[in-house]
């Protein structure tokens, strides 16, 4: 943190006698630091420094302000109280619980623990008339935050049952189910012994209203206020502030309305407190420069809150570029870029924060291109502790426990350390899953017997069930946090981490405590819940995606730091990166503002526009900065990373395989299994390769790699044995280094490759041809991991309600329309009606809200599709079609819901929807119905002029022409994905929209810290 020079204003603010004292002004100008200078003024005067109350709105500012004052302040002293509101607040009511009518072991929760109570009883909650869709997360996500927002501006339930009670309308209905849902919540957190947040603040504000001795203890226990980012006074802070001020002796508080996080209105409420309160304006800025300041007008401008006119920069210093990416991944990677070099130039990695909009649907990619780069990271804020892969594991193993059924928990058991199954050994396991109708892990008693598995991977496969019996053996027999305990031991996860000799072996080592600290706290607050209690709101709590209260990261010193916009506040750093800027709307400006004006040195506004002739002025917060600041966009690409390139980073990888690989190793040596010669033999390969790596990136200058390459392995030739020379003549990092890496996926490929046997024979192939359908090429182009779990490993999945639903639609339509293909009468609506009737009862479809929903949905749909097939010119002429043909070597086969003739007397296919709308410019162009209409000129030898997405459930058929070009399209896309999947390419290519839905997330090491 910068400190500045002391300006008069700022020599008032510590010079101030008595009273409430306001300072205002923009970023940059002096705030905090004359804030602190007044703290230092007061104890100077021989004032205990734990005598005056730091508040401040978030826990960034806290931090800042506790490290400033511990440099400024000369010890002894008590201790210095430096709290956020809620921190106050829950000081001041665990103070005096018993006068505020609470249980002094009470709990305050966050969202995430929160949302989990709801999750886990959703079937309780009152909410048939809000669509639920199969996603009860995102619903109760969305509902969370309007229960927070309605309690920040004081409307009660009664207020909104009122409210609804005098409308009419789905409306009104909806909002009686909110109040009847704030009602439930407020009442499974008093059984729990909990507050929500957004509580106590309200509360300790009623107490101290309420108990006029209680706020005399508290004023003379704290005479002095002291108050940073007031711009954030919720309605909730502001009764607790008004408390807290009538009998303070001194009350300094700092303002700056534009960097308002919550929105407009807290001026207002500092003047009700504090009616006359004076000012002091502090207008220069010393830390920022002009284009900072130009940046933050520009975003803000036109909103509820503008900057004051008066707010100038002191200093030149400080820069505002942009950037303009092909997309998130060449994004990322040059944000990893320019990182890696600013560390290596000296900066301190601590000091640079990359903000995305949403860090588990952002970080990740983010965090992969650092990690890539060996930057040291943190991903903050969201559910950072459940993407740390020992938590992970954890949480899979309690998942399989629970329910051998949960496929993608039982594989992230059995791949996962202590087991490591291979990969090859996996997909056996698979099949035979698949075939015998078995679960994973009744699979793997099964896989005992067969004699297609190794002897090898029986061993692992046996020490797998050994300590999957013993597990849940006692799984009913503990409590959760004891359970959790004895499971972390004995599945090793600790022992595992703790040589691991990495920088962030601490913080996992901390993540696993925390995760059973998790446990003790749920069963202190319900002690008669069960283990498997503990699983479902667990595996709940991983899956809100939101911070635990209890696991507050400890920003790590030596990382960079990957946050959301909204968490950027309250610190300065160094760098600021602002990635992704161009899904940025306008709620998100006034953040956007605050992170631009926390740099002291340079802001990077980033976008992602993968059309270059697009220009940079089409609206929203990047261009309007870009319009004002104005310069040059740097353009980024997604890099193909070469060896002369990055050979460092090679190494730094390297170096962390090498580590890994030897305590595998040496695990093993205590352990032996038949395997475990070649797995030493392997640790000490990799070593060597780590050495030729340094000889390499140490050369002489001006040395060709290729020529340093023959004499470097002439060297190990001279020192390795003939074991480890035949594992350096097969690893493929020679190659790796003499070709122009085709794509970075390769360095991750190199590795997998070393360990894992090929996966060539549970390709799907008939003969030695691939076989591919529209949606296999689809999938594999959106994440080609994703289609290995599902379509190599075939790792079994129950069906969704989307997709049970699906399959229920498409079946009723195929019976509706069959009559009339056979020659007979079409039934009519009343025939359609009753046909989804029938399906919806032998579909096995219960009454829960969700479901009743769908159903509802259904019974309006099939209304307007009858509706609009009688007014139609097309005739269904086949249903369920099939058709298969040759694209190159591959076989393409498929199934066509529906084929017309149509009143021109043409043909048009058609695929029935009922999830969400296909998006058909991505991947270069419509892919399914392409394929569909070579597909019927190929195998039926039937030209197709149109095709289309019937969307059942919106009544809407979207028409998708034949673009020029579309057969040499589809057959470069077929080719590519064929060659990408018999070289067995399946690197992840993580997005946030993919990844948010993907059922793999549990075992994918992309959605991983
Ligand atoms: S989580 Fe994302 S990266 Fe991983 S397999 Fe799924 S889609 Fe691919």
């Amino acid at each position: 943190m910068k400190d500045q020079p002391q300006s008069a204003g700022s020599v008032r603010v510590s010079d101030h006698k008595s009273g409430p004292l306001l300072i205002e002004g923009g970023a940059g100008v002096g705030k905090s630091a004359a804030l602190a200078r007044r703290v230092v003024r007061l104890v100077s005067g021989g004032l205990d420094p734990s005598r005056v109350a730091v508040i401040t709105s978030t826990s960034n500012a806290a931090d800042e302000h506790r490290t400033r004052l511990e440099s400024l302040l000369e010890p002894p002293y008590e201790a210095l109280v430096v709290l956020t509101w809620e921190e106050f607040a829950e000081r001041v009511l665990r103070r005096h619980a018993v006068a505020a009518g609470l249980d002094p072991t009470f709990e305050v929760v966050g969202p995430a623990e929160r949302l989990a109570m709801l999750l886990v009883r959703f079937d309780q909650l009152p909410l048939r008339h809000h669509q639920i869709r199969g996603n009860p997360t995102g619903l109760m996500s969305g509902l969370l935050k309007r229960i927070d927002q309605l309690k920040a501006d004081g409307i009660m339930p009664e207020q909104l049952k009122a409210e609804s009670a005098s409308e009419s309308g789905p409306e009104a209905v909806r909002e009686s189910e909110v109040a009847d849902l704030i009602e439930i919540h407020d009442r499974m957190l008093a059984e729990l012994g909990c507050l929500d947040r957004a509580d106590v603040c309200s509360l300790a504000g009623r107490l101290l209203e309420e108990n006029p001795e209680i706020t005399a203890r508290v004023n003379a226990d704290f005479p002095h206020l002291v108050v940073d980012e007031l711009e954030d006074l919720s309605p909730m802070r502001a009764a607790l502030l008004a408390q807290l001020i009538v009998g303070s002796e001194s009350a300094a508080m700092a303002i700056d309305e534009s960097r308002a996080l919550i929105g407009p209105g807290a001026r207002q409420r500092v003047e009700a407190i504090t009616p006359g309160v004076p000012v002091i304006t502090l207008e220069e800025s010393f830390r920022l420069g002009p284009d900072s300041i130009d940046a933050a007008r520009a975003v803000l401008a036109g909103g509820e809150i503008t900057p004051a006119a008066g707010w100038h920069a002191a200093s030149d210093s400080g820069s505002v570029r942009f950037w303009r990416s092909g997309g998130s991944q060449a994004e990322a990677q040059a944000v990893a870029r320019e990182v890696e070099h600013a560390i290596g130039e000296g900066a301190d990695p601590g000091s640079i924060v990359i903000a995305v909009g949403d860090s588990n649907r952002d970080g990740g990619v983010v965090a992969a291109a650092l990690a890539e780069r060996g930057v040291p990271a943190t991903v903050g804020g969201g559910a950072a502790l459940f993407r740390q892969p020992e938590v992970r594991d954890t949480i899979a193993w309690l998942r399989a426990l629970a329910d051998p059924n949960d496929a993608p928990a039982v594989t992230r058991a059995l791949t996962r350390p202590p087991v490591e199954l291979r990969s090859v050994d996996l997909a056996k396991l698979t099949v035979i899953a698949r075939r015998r109708k078995l679960d994973m892990v009744s699979a793997c008693d099964a896989a005992l017997e067969s004699p297609q598995i190794s002897p090898e991977a029986r061993q692992r496969i046996e020490s797998f069930l050994s300590l999957y019996r013993a597990a849940a053996g006692a799984l009913d027999g503990f409590r959760p946090d004891v359970f959790v305990r004895r499971l972390v031991e004995r599945v090793g996860f600790r022992r595992q981490r703790l040589f691991a000799a990495k920088p962030e072996t601490a913080e996992r080592l901390l993540g696993l405590s925390r995760l059973a600290d998790i446990a003790t706290t749920w069963s202190r607050r319900d002690p008669t819940g069960s283990t498997r209690e503990f699983i479902a709101w667990l595996s709940a709590l991983a899956d809100t995606g939101l911070a635990v209260t209890e696991f507050r990261e400890i920003p790590d010193a030596g990382a960079v730091q990957v946050f959301e916009v909204s968490e950027v506040k309250g610190r300065q750093w160094a760098r600021v990166y602002l990635v992704g800027l161009d899904r940025a709307s306008d709620s998100d400006r006034r953040a956007i503002a605050t992170a631009i004006t926390s740099a002291d040195e340079s802001a990077v506004l980033s976008r992602v526009d993968a059309d270059p002739k697009r220009p940079a002025t089409t609206g929203g917060p990047y261009d309007d900065v870009f319009t004002v600041v104005g310069g040059m966009e740097e353009i980024h690409e997604e890099e193909l990373f070469g060896p002369a390139e990055d050979l460092h980073a090679t190494y730094r990888m390297m170096r962390d395989e090498v580590i890994e690989a030897s305590w595998r190793a040496g695990r093993e040596l205590n352990e032996p299994r038949l395997d475990t010669a070649i797995d030493v033999n392997r640790a000490i390969t990799r070593y060597l390769e780590l050495l030729k790596l340094a000889a390499l990136a140490q050369r002489p200058e001006g040395a060709v790699v290729s020529d340093s390459i023959d004499a470097i392995n002439g060297l190990l030739g001279q020192v390795a044995t003939p074991e480890q020379l035949a594992e350096l003549e097969t690893s493929t990092l020679d190659p790796y280094l003499l070709a122009n890496e085709r794509d970075r996926g390769l360095r991750q490929n190199l590795i997998d490759s070393k360990t894992e046997p090929s996966l060539a024979a549970f390709l799907p192939k008939r003969g030695g041809d691939l076989r591919l359908s529209a949606s296999d090429v689809d999938l594999y182009l959106t994440c080609p991991l994703k289609y290995k779990f599902g379509r190599v490993f075939g790792i079994p999945q129950a069906p969704t309600i989307n997709q049970r639903f699906g399959i229920l639609i498409h079946n009723v339509l195929q019976r509706y329309h069959e009559p009339k293909l056979a020659g007979e009468e079409e039934g009519g609506l009343t025939q359609l009606m009753s046909l989804l009737e029938q399906g919806w009862r032998r579909s096995g479809f219960g009454d829960s809200n969700d479901e009743l929903q769908f159903k509802d949905r259904a019974y309006a749909a099939m209304k307007n599709y009858w509706e609009s097939e009688s007014k139609s010119d097309n005739e269904p002429v086949w249903l369920e079609r099939q058709f298969e043909f040759k694209i190159g070597p591959h076989y393409m086969r498929g199934r066509v819901d529906r084929v017309d003739r149509t009143g021109d007397g043409g043909y048009e296919v058609i695929d029935y929807k009922t999830g969400q709308k296909v998006n058909t410019e991505r991947l270069g162009g419509d892919i399914q119905l392409a394929i569909y209409r070579i597909g019927a000129a190929e195998a039926w030898d039937l030209e197709v002029g149109s095709g289309s997405y019937y969307y059942v459930l919106d009544g809407e058929k979207v028409e998708i022409a034949a673009g020029e070009g579309e057969v040499e399209r589809i057959e470069r896309t077929v080719l590519g994905v064929g060659e990408g999947i018999l070289s067995q390419d399946f690197e992840p290519r993580p997005s946030p929209a993919v990844c948010s839905w993907c059922d793999y997330r549990l075992v994918c090491p992309a959605a991983e810290a």
